[in-house]
């Protein structure tokens, strides 16, 4: 804090530094989030063929190259072939895997890999959109007029067998 021109002593942040070591504890728990067994508990057997398809997913992250935070959608799209996965727990590999040091691109193809692992689908496809503080807080107010930077976004889709035509816009956007 001395090199920013701050004085640690000061009353309001005094507590600082292990308050931010906890936050940064809670940000990245997903480190020690049990992939396996939150899959493992909600798989079923199916006989259906049509495209499951769950939107808007929030998520929060931190990015890994300034420890800012990244937050948005993720929009998951998956083709069975013999297996789903309980809806409930696709938030839940996104957390896991949004909660850690992350880039948005890698963030979106871990869900789309778990997916695949797990259930071994015909296809998956994953759309993540997010915005990112380290982008806004640095285009804001240098452009003029004033303005935002649009939302990243990121795509990751598989497809088992080749040449099936799954892309994950047609049916999400
Ligand atoms: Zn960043």
């Amino acid at each position: 804090m001395p090199h920013l021109g701050e004085d640690p002593e000061r009353e309001g942040l005094q507590r600082t530094p292990a308050r931010v070591a906890k936050a940064l504890q809670f940000l990245t728990s997903g480190y020690k989030a049990d992939i396996h067994s939150i899959v493992n508990d909600a798989l079923y057997t199916v006989t259906y063929d049509e495209m499951v398809i769950v939107k808007d997913i929030e998520f929060f992250s931190l990015c890994e190259h300034h420890l800012l935070p990244f937050f948005g959608k993720m929009h998951v799209a998956y083709l069975p072939k013999d297996k789903v996965i309980g809806l409930s727990k696709l938030p839940r590999i996104v957390d896991a895997f949004a909660r850690r040091l992350q880039i948005q691109e890698r963030l979106t193809q871990q869900v789309a890999q778990t997916i695949q692992e797990a259930i071994d689908p015909v296809g998956v496809g994953v759309v993540c959109e997010a915005r990112h503080l380290c982008m806004m807080m640095a285009a804001w107010r240098s452009s003029t007029p004033a303005r935002l930077p649009a939302p990243c976004w990121a795509v990751s889709a598989h497809a088992r067998r080749p040449g099936t035509n799954f892309c994950p816009w047609s049916t999400i956007a």
